[in-house]
């Protein structure tokens, strides 16, 4: 018999996260990994709103912030070092992202924008490390109990089986009712589970470090596209990234070098600029964009990178998988604690496929606009033209937060689908502060004015909130994701 309701493969960032989802609904959960310890090597700088609220809605937000805080202090140091305040018209405290190398313009982003006002608890992108990100949810997941096995390689696995999965690992077997991929761009999971991964291969190699430059001068500050390709100085102090049009690395296992990395900088910017040393862990990365055609295959299923990769261009990879963390959890849990059928999995892929799907396009758009030929200068020429209006800068920008997703749920109401809004109540708290025990939460407001204070009450998976104040939907309802299940009245 299988103790284990559920093994997670690899505790990066969707992982950790994912083990705590399922152990808020009251599933049963191991984490193998094969690293020692958390990873530390740089990836990703930073979450959207969505990936914020979500988290918000767990109780993190406060931890996010202190991260963001002092991530926004090194751009500073940074700003300062390169004697400009100013990166691109952009103020480090407003720093929001970019769109293959065109900064957000804070000053042309339509912050009244319906999609954009609803959401005021994370009012801007989390500027923070990967590795913080993993160092928060690994302590959240240790406050939660749950139980990380670290130094274990999983090598294959036995689906087959009736009734469970049998884990084969370096450290010998393991067994549960279902296994979650969650071991990333190369999952074995997925291989072995037999998954297609349709895609489009890779044009590009890109580098990321953190260098100390001996002559920092010679590099632009931001994102600057020559005719070999594009890099970025900052805004991180000693932070590079390249990207060459030259097809795939010949070896991704060899480590990144300083050498490496300056020759690279050097191509591309037509300088001579000399790298003294790396600080940490370098990362080699390629525009290698595919996903699987589902994310379930009986027992198993995959998140995160396991399911998706794409060139990290506009920072999409990490929300993704934290949104596919948050959609599953709830609905693999109630599986197996009786409470859904097991057909809700099936809208697990029905839901997040075609998300990954438009980010995966997204981040393909951005490769094609960064390619070093005169004519990808010209239209990059026409996308600055449409990038310098209003309506152009809030378009793009509305995408990168992620607050345009939309489920096709079943109802009329607009907010159906979507990403519940973090309304005030009356009592002055937020509808995102009733998320931390991660079930539904009902907010009714049917009764107006004949209610003069905020009540709550919680029963099982269900919070339920009747407030007297009488802005927005009367009735909504909120899944376990965040995403608002359903809504009436104005
Ligand atoms: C240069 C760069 C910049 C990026 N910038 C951004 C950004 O700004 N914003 C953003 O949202 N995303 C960004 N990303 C993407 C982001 O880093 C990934 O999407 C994210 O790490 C995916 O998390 P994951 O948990 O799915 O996979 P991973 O982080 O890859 O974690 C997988 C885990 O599984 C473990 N594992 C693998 N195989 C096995 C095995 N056989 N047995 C046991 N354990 C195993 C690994 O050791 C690892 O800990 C960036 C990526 C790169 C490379």
């Amino acid at each position: 018999m299988d103790g284990t309701d559920v093994i997670i493969v690899g505790a990066g960032p969707v992982g950790v996260l994912l083990s705590t989802e399922l152990a808020l609904s009251g599933a049963s959960v191991q984490v193998l990994e094969r690293l020692a310890a958390p990873d530390r090597t740089i990836k990703a700088g930073s979450i959207n709103i969505a990936s914020a609220e979500l988290l918000a809605r767990r109780g993190l937000l406060p931890e996010l912030r202190a991260a963001d805080e002092r991530t926004r202090e090194r751009f500073n140091e940074f700003y300062n070092s390169v004697g400009r305040e100013w990166l691109r018209g952009m103020p480090a405290r407003r720093q929001r992202g970019h769109f293959a190398g065109f900064m957000f313009d804070d000053n042309l982003i339509d912050d009244t924008d319906s999609d954009l006002t609803d959401h005021d608890a994370a009012t801007n992108a989390i500027m923070i490390p990967q590795a913080e990100i993993e160092r928060i949810l690994n302590d959240y997941a240790g406050r939660l109990g749950i139980e990380i096995t670290r130094g274990v390689t999983v090598t294959g696995l036995d689906s087959e089986r009736e009734g469970g999965v049998t884990v084969h690992t370096d450290s010998g077997d393991f067994s549960a009712k279902w296994i979650v991929g969650c071991d990333g761009g190369r999952s074995i999971v997925r291989r072995a589970a037999g998954f297609d991964f349709p895609g489009t291969g890779p044009e590009i190699t890109g580098r990321q470090a953190i260098v100390t430059i001996a002559d920092p001068e010679k590099l632009e500050p931001g994102w600057t596209w020559t005719s070999n390709g594009v890099y970025c100085h900052g805004p991180l102090p000693g932070r590079v990234l390249t990207a060459e049009f030259d097809g795939p690395p010949v070896d991704r296992e060899l480590p990144v070098t300083a050498l490496e990395v300056q020759e690279s900088l050097r191509r591309v910017s037509g300088t001579d600029v000399t790298v003294e040393a790396l600080v940490g862990d370098a990362t080699r990365w390629t525009d290698n964009a595919r996903q699987t055609s589902t994310y379930r295959n009986g027992s198993v299923l995959l998140a995160g990178d396991a399911a998706h990769v794409h060139s990290p261009f506009s920072g999409q990879g990490l929300n993704l998988g934290i949104a596919d963390a948050f959609n599953l959890g709830w609905k693999l849990g109630g599986v197996i604690t009786g409470r859904c059928s097991v057909e809700m999995l099936d809208t697990y892929t029905a839901e997040r496929h075609p998300i990954g799907a438009s980010v995966l396009a997204w981040t393909r758009a951005q490769v094609a606009l960064l390619r070093g030929d005169a004519k990808t200068a010209d239209l990059r020429t026409v996308i600055a033209d449409l990038l310098g209006t209003r309506d152009g800068m809030t378009y793009i920008y509305k995408r990168a937060t992620g607050l345009q997703l939309r489920y096709d749920l079943p109802g009329k109401h607009p907010m159906i689908g979507r990403l519940a809004p973090n309304v005030t109540l009356s009592d002055g708290t937020y509808l995102h502060d009733y998320g931390r025990s991660g079930g539904f939460v009902v907010l009714d407001r049917r009764s107006g004015s004949t209610s003069t204070t905020t009540s709550v009450t919680t029963t099982d998976s269900v919070t339920t909130i009747v407030d007297p104040c009488t802005t927005g939907p009367r009735l909504m309802v909120i899944r376990p994701d965040g995403i608002v299940g359903w809504a009436e009245g104005d």
